[in-house]
């Protein structure tokens, strides 16, 4: 029978829609803008994104996943139906069966949420998919041999990382610290340093640009508009690489001692598998700059960088769909 199959990565920074032979269809902020008047959904995506810190008081920009919870039913919702649909455009009067990567940590609740909202999207059946599988399926990791593989998926508002072996998760750890939490810490430090209040977007900008882990052989350098606290007035001030590596320290720590957490759980054969093997890092956040040699030093484990880190896990939920019969047992959930 013809049914259309739609994967999603349903992150707490991005959602990625990945539809069988087609690829990567939809990749936009995971935003929703909500009328604070009726409740009504105004915007979606890249639409609601531009809205946040520029929407009048009766309209907030919401993240509905912000911390890798389905914070908001409604939102989430909103969001599924949306992309879906567009996933689907003229192919609407058939049904899809839905891959959707979930937090590894996600309750029961979140989890019936996240499948009603599919269901109410329009989904024919939904399969759930844990985020450290998905990448490490989007990755190429032969996750079904009896051997240990290791993953690190570091996005925007989690870091999750999983020991997987025979297709299932065999230790597993997630912290609420990732990409957005670097960001606070960046316009604290700089808040405290130079007496310069920048907003979260301006400090995602600065990581990106100029972020690094560790102190760079080059340093790099950004100027930055802000307000200054004491005067009140627009000041410009430049900032360093070396600025940003000593104000993400402490959070990178959090996402050091989860992985090291995760290592220390494994069984010793696995333990050595991943020695040997090394540790993939997946997700926005393992862009930063030496964050894998940063892992590497700290954990005596080799890390790598999957080579489209942003895609890997919209890429799994479209592999483990066209191949369900392998990647069955593997799934969180079915309906
Ligand atoms: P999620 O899966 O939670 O939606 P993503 O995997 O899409 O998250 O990653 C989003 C995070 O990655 C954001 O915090 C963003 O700032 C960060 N990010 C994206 N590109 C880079 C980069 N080049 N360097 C550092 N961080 C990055
Ligand atoms: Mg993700």
């Amino acid at each position: 029978m013809f049914s259309k199959k739609i994967g999603i990565d349903l992150g707490t920074a991005n959602i990625l829609v990945y539809l069988a032979k087609k690829g990567i269809v939809a990749n936009e902020p995971s935003v929703v803008a909500i009328s604070t008047l009726d409740g009504s959904v105004l915007a979606v995506g890249d639409e609601a994104k531009e809205m946040i810190g520029r929407t009048p008081d009766t309209i907030v920009a919401k993240r509905p996943l912000r911390e890798g919870v389905i914070a908001d039913y409604h939102a989430t919702e909103a969001m599924l139906k949306y992309f879906i649909s567009k996933a689907l455009k003229h192919w609407r009067i058939f049904k899809p069966e839905v891959m959707i990567a979930v937090p590894g940590g996600i309750t029961s609740a979140e989890r019936r949420a996240v499948l009603d909202a599919s269901a109410v999207a329009g989904a024919k059946a939904t399969y759930l998919i844990k985020e450290p599988v998905a990448a490490a399926i989007g990755s190429k990791i032969p996750i079904g041999s009896a051997s240990g593989h290791m993953i690190v998926d570091m996005g925007g508002g989690t870091t999750e990382a999983a020991i997987i072996s025979l297709g299932g998760i065999v230790s597993f750890q997630s912290v609420r610290v990732a990409g957005n939490k670097c960001d606070l810490a960046i316009a604290d430090y700089i808040r405290k340093k130079y007496n310069l209040a920048i907003g979260e977007q301006t400090a995602e900008n600065i990581k990106i640009k100029i972020g690094a882990a560790l102190p760079l052989e080059e340093k790099l350098k950004i100027d930055i508009k802000g307000r200054d606290m004491i005067s009140g007035l627009p000041k410009i001030v430049t900032i360093t690489s070396d600025d940003v590596t000593i104000a993400i320290k402490n959070t990178l720590e959090a996402i050091i001692s989860t992985v090291k957490n995760v290592l220390h759980e494994a069984p010793p054969e696995l333990s050595a598998d991943v020695m040997e093997k090394g540790m993939v890092l997946a997700g926005g956040t393992s862009l930063l700059r030496k964050l894998d040699q940063l892992l590497t030093e700290a954990t005596g484990v080799p890390a790598y960088v999957t080579e489209d880190p942003l895609l890997a896990v919209a890429q799994g939920t479209g592999l483990a769909l066209d191949n369900l019969d392998v990647y069955k047992k593997s799934l969180l959930i079915t309906r």
